[in-house]
Formats: structure tokens, sequence, C-alpha cells
């Protein structure tokens, strides 16, 4: 690039650059969110298409007959896959839909409490959403890929692209690290705790009431709600725990995040339609078996972390 001559303008007040240029990184952070969301949507796609498709050997309990063999999506280990990685896609578009409300609010709502409840959830959800649908996009794409047996891994049916560009998604507009000490270092433990706080208590505020999975997913707003209190309590011991633990802390509020999103939505499925089964409550399901039991191993390894720090 050549600058020679080039007119420039200043953007922002002087002095104020950096704060300027976060303006377009927060915009910036969320489409590669949406990117990556898209991305594991398309693998998603390609990778149920050709599950539909594609038999080979017997799926369990459906006998041991000479008969044609079995599709790809009947067998339990990619239905897995499968259901996974579309409980990851629909939470994603739910906290997609939710954080864009929440940007016309700081916007446009007439109320100061209102405008600071939507700025607080816009701070501490963006850097979860561009580092865990990144993160997934590339993980849960090379997951579809696997679907696909070796025809994945040819050119043929665009599957290992979607792999390849995802992979880029991790890095760029700050990479996941950096994206994990935004959340912990520079938002939740800058002002003790509070904003990180005020935000579970709008999630468990909005938990579908009389569920037995929304007391799961009260239970672990409570974990997390504890887990902070520790390291705000034991970083000061240690400057570096905070720096190491940022990963699995991100993970952890994205866990809980992703529980608020499907409880919403199973809120609203209608189980008379005829895909609701297979549509809906699977991912949901999927959810529950595979993606949710990693919030026990994020908190116990900062617990560790923390035990040890202290
Ligand atoms: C295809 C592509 C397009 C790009 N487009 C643009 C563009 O248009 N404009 C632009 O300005 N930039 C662009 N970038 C640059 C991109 O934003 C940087 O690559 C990215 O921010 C990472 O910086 P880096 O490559 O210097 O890695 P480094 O900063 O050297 O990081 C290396 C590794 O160390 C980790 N790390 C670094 N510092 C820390 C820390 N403090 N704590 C924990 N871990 C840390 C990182 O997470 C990473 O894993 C692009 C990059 C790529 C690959």
């Amino acid at each position: 690039m050549r600058f020679d001559e080039a007119v420039c303008a200043i953007v922002g007040e002087p002095g104020k650059g950096l704060n300027a240029m976060f303006v377009m990184m927060n915009a910036a952070r969320l489409h590669v969110a949406l990117q990556g969301i898209g991305l594991l949507d398309a693998a998603w796609q390609k990778a149920d298409a050709y599950s539909q498709e594609r038999r080979q050997m017997r799926a369990p309990g459906k006998g041991k007959s000479a008969g044609e063999a079995d599709l790809i999506a009947e067998h339990p280990a990619m239905r897995r896959i499968l259901d996974t990685q579309r409980a990851w896609v629909d939470a994603g578009r739910v906290l997609a839909y939710r954080t864009a409300l929440e940007l016309d609010l700081i916007k446009h709502s007439p109320d100061p409490a209102t405008q600071a409840a939507a700025q607080r959830w816009c701070a501490l959800v963006t850097p979860v959403m561009k580092s865990v649908f990144t993160h997934q996009a590339f993980h849960g794409g090379s997951d579809c890929l696997q679907v696909f047996g070796g025809h994945g891994y040819v050119r043929e049916w665009g599957i290992e692209q979607i792999v390849r560009d995802a992979r880029v998604t991790m890095i760029y507009e700050g990479t996941n690290e950096i994206q994990a000490i935004d959340l912990l270092v520079r938002k939740v433990l800058a002002d003790g705790g509070s904003g990180i706080y005020a935000l579970l208590d709008t999630l468990q505020a909005e938990l579908p009431p009389g569920a037995k999975a929304s007391t799961q997913a009260g239970a672990r707003i409570q974990t997390l709600r504890a887990i902070t209190a520790q390291i705000v309590k034991t970083a000061p011991q240690d400057p570096a725990l905070a720096y190491r633990v940022a990963d699995n802390y991100l993970r952890a509020v994205a866990l809980v995040l992703m529980d608020w999103a499907w409880l919403r939505i199973e809120a609203g499925v209608d189980d008379s339609t005829p895909n609701a089964p297979t549509r809906w409550r699977a991912p949901a399901q999927a959810l529950r078996s595979w993606v949710l039991p990693e919030f026990q191993m994020r908190t116990f390894i900062i617990v560790q972390q923390c035990t040890a720090a202290a």
C-alpha cells in the first residue's frame, strides 16, 4: 500500500483515536461472529444433505438383514455431530438477533437505564460471540466434513473450503485469546464483576419458568456467579491468573448463553408440527448431552487455578 500524498481525515476527537477505532472494531467482531455462524450453518447444510443420501453399514437396532445399508444420518455417531452443530447454529442466531436488538436500544431507547443495560449486553456478549462461534465454525465445520468420510477431503463437495475459510476467523479482528482477555480482564474484573452479575440476573429472569431445564440453567448461572467472585477475589494475589483462565471463563459464559438461548427457542416450539422432533427437540437434546457438560470441566479448571493461586 502507498500513502504518498493521500488525503486523510481524523476520525473522532484528537487523542481519542483508539476509542473511535473500537467503534469499528466492535462492529467487525460481531460481523466475524456472524461469519462463523454462517459458515457453520453452510457446513451443516452440506453434511445434513449428504447424510440423507449416502448409505453405509447398518445402524444399531436396524437388524442384520441383507437389505440395503442404512443412511449415514441414521448412525448415532453422525447424528451426534449433526444435531450438535445445529444446536450451535441456532443458539448463535438467537444471540445475534438479541445483540442486534440491544444495539438498537443503545441508539434509540429514551430510557438511560435501558441504554446502560443494552451497552452492558453488547460489551460482554460481543467477545464471547466472536470467539465461540468462530471456534465452532472451524471445529464443528471439521466435524461436518467428517460426516462425508473421504468425500469430505476432496474439493468437489465444498466442505473442505468451508473449513479452510473458517480457520482465519479465529485469528482476525482480535484473536480468540484476546477476546477472552477482553472479556475477563478488561470487562469483568474492571468493575469487580458487577456488570457480569447484572447480565446473569437478566438471563436468570428470562428463563422460562417451571421447566426442569430452567432449574439446571439457573444452577449453572449461580455457579458462574460464584466462580466470577472467586476470580475477582484471587486475581490480586496472582497477576497471571486471569490471563491463564480467560479462555475457560469465556467458554463457561458462552455455555450459559447457549443454554439460555435454547430454553427460549424451546419455549416457542410447536410440538404439533411434524418436523418439531428432528428440527428442534433433537438439537436441544444434543445441547444437553454433548455441549453443556463442558461447563463442569471449564469451571473445574478455573477453581483449580484459583485454589493454586490462593
Ligand atoms: C487473512 C487475514 C486478513 C487480515 N486482514 C486485516 C486487515 O484488513 N486489517 C488489519 O489491520 N489486520 C488484518 N489482519 C491482521 C489480524 O488482525 C492479525 O493477524 C491478528 O490480530 C493477530 O495478530 P498477529 O498476526 O500479529 O499475531 P500475534 O499478535 O503475533 O499473536 C500470535 C499468537 O499469540 C497470541 N497472543 C498474542 N498476544 C497475546 C496476549 N497478550 N495474550 C494472549 N495471547 C496472545 C495470539 O492470540 C496468537 O495466538 C488480517 C489477518 C489475516 C490472517
